[in-house]
């Protein structure tokens, strides 16, 4: 079994240093390559001489947290208050998917074939234009924060791969234990490491909300990712942790754990 590469999402200097930083850090910190959210005014010409210039290169593209919804529509998305304080934000840097950089970036890419991200109440929102990304991109769909609003697959990944399957839908999953904890939390007997199990991811994102937003594993989180790892290696595990966070660290700890097991 090939061992996860390690990527850095620019998450870890999206207020500080934007793009260019995270491309600076994945070399100094030696990671394998990035996840880039793009914001509205990265161009594809921008990724591609950074890429050239770092020797870092781009394997993964997330795309805005909506597929075309006006600021309105998604400051009412079912979400915590310090998400709906932060939706204008995210709003004003990134758009929505459909019109995005990202797009253009994977298109420019298209050759090496980044995996392109999309949250999973995204592809609902697209709707038929779904099936169509799916044929033009390599698509990982990541679980969002439990809502009791939200259809199980959309929160859940290990339902979620049985959806994929069942429907002949040709993408890839990405597990993130921060929003899936909102689930473990409120719906007693969830357990993280069983729906890892069933989900086999392709990604994980380490993007804990256990002591901070966006921050790392806890000790007993750790346990569990330890747990995880070893029933199945994803193909990039991302830190995708807020800029307050010490990528050093993120990193010390991702190498520690991938030799523990
Ligand atoms: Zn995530």
């Amino acid at each position: 079994m090939q061992s996860p590469q390690l990527l850095l999402s620019n998450t870890s200097s999206f207020f500080f240093g934007g793009i260019k930083a995270a491309f600076q850090n994945a070399r100094k910190y030696g990671f394998d390559g990035l996840e880039i959210i793009p914001y509205r005014w990265t161009s594809p010409g921008e990724i591609l001489s950074l890429e050239k210039r770092y020797g870092i290169k781009v394997a993964g593209i997330h795309l805005p947290p909506w597929w075309n919804k006006n600021l309105w529509q998604a400051v009412r998305e079912p979400s915590s208050l310090f998400e709906k304080t932060l939706a204008p934000v995210w709003h004003l840097f990134l758009g929505s998917a459909r019109n995005s950089a990202g797009l253009a970036i994977a298109r420019v890419l298209a050759e090496r074939k980044p995996y392109v991200l999309m949250h999973s109440n995204v592809t609902v929102e697209a709707a038929n234009e779904f099936s169509a990304l799916t044929k033009a991109f390599d698509i990982v769909v990541e679980n969002i924060t439990y809502y009791p609003q939200y259809a199980p697959p959309l929160w859940d990944p290990g339902l979620a791969r049985q959806k994929y399957q069942a429907n002949g839908v040709r993408c890839g999953l990405v597990f993130d234990p921060g929003h899936f904890s909102r689930a473990v939390a409120k719906l007693p007997g969830t357990n993280p490491v069983e729906t890892y199990k069933q989900a086999r991811p392709e990604i994980i994102h380490i993007s804990y909300n256990s002591a901070t937003v966006h921050g790392l594993p806890n000790s007993e989180e750790q346990k569990e990712l330890q747990a995880m790892l070893k029933i199945h290696q994803p193909r990039y595990i991302v830190l995708e942790t807020n800029p307050f966070v010490s990528i050093k660290k993120g990193k010390e700890m991702l190498d520690g754990l991938l030799k523990s097991i």
